[in-house]
């Protein structure tokens, strides 16, 4: 079964997030437990982490099919040793929160060698960097986002997410989503059903299907290989809706959280429907 949904909003506190997703006919959901913009964040309270499983449950939404996102300021391969640090904190909190929330998941973009340190070097810190937070959490799945590869941001290649899972001690507990925007401006050709075929064929050779945890559904506003982070509604931009239509077909899609970050909220109703139309 294909559980699709989109990066609802929190606004007024995380509980709403999964009203916010029944409320656009969602079976899954992505939202941020702390504003992403901010490195310090209050606790969850036990009021808000009760209404959060009890509204959770109201919808319908397995805890399996959230896939909360962490803060874009965390950058898990970062050069610098304060830095790094403070970011290793920071995704900690972030694992203990969703593990208060009763969640499974925890997506992060996986870092950033800010031309200080060889990719080599930065990805081996971020390897490092999710032993860490492995160590002091329990039950939340470490899932690392391809990313379009903008600046000097790694994961952009399928060789950069294993070489990180290959370097974590716990594998149970290490997965990547892929998000389709990130996928094609990174390189990655998805506009046929034939240039899916060799991708997805790739992306089970190199880091195989198992650690396949979810998956962010976007259209692109760049082109293929202009490595830019910048997405689209599904209907625009230059991807076009086969891959969306091979995603939907495919099995080894099933049973995984799959998001739209897409920009414009209010077509995420008929985005959503038109994915589940595409089976
Ligand atoms: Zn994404
Ligand atoms: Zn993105």
């Amino acid at each position: 079964m294909k559980y699709v949904g989109a990066h609802v909003s929190a606004a007024g506190g995380v509980q709403n997030a999964p009203l916010n997703a029944r409320a656009i006919g969602a079976r899954a959901f992505a939202l941020f437990t702390k504003n992403q913009r901010q490195w310090q964040a209050k606790p969850l309270t036990a009021d808000t982490i009760e209404a959060f499983r009890h509204n959770l449950q109201q919808v319908g939404i397995a805890a399996e099919h959230v896939l909360p996102h962490d803060s874009y300021l965390i950058n898990l391969g970062h050069p610098e040793k304060t830095a790094l640090e403070k970011s290793r904190t920071a995704f900690v909190d972030e694992m203990q929160r969703c593990e208060q929330l009763g969640l499974k998941l925890l997506n992060f973009h996986p870092g950033s060698h800010l031309n200080k340190i060889s990719e080599e070097q930065s990805l081996d810190l971020i390897a490092e960097s999710i032993n860490l937070a492995l160590t002091r959490t329990r039950g939340v799945t470490a899932v690392i986002e391809n990313t379009a590869g903008q600046g000097t941001n790694l994961g952009y290649r399928f060789e950069h997410l294993a070489r990180i899972i290959d370097q974590v001690e716990d594998k149970s507990r290490v997965g990547v989503c892929l998000d389709t925007c990130h996928t094609f401006t990174a390189g990655y050709d998805l506009r046929t059903a034939e240039s899916c075929e060799t991708i997805f064929d790739q992306f089970a050779r190199i880091v195989g299907f198992d650690y396949l945890r979810g998956m962010h559904l976007n259209g692109s506003k760049p082109d293929l290989g202009d490595r830019v982070d910048r997405h689209e509604t599904l209907e625009k931009g230059k991807l076009g809706l086969a891959v969306f239509h091979y995603i939907m077909q495919d099995p080894r899609f099933d049973e995984i959280p799959m998001v739209l970050e897409t920009p414009e909220p209010d077509r995420w109703a008929h985005e959503i429907e038109l994915l589940y139309s595409l089976q």
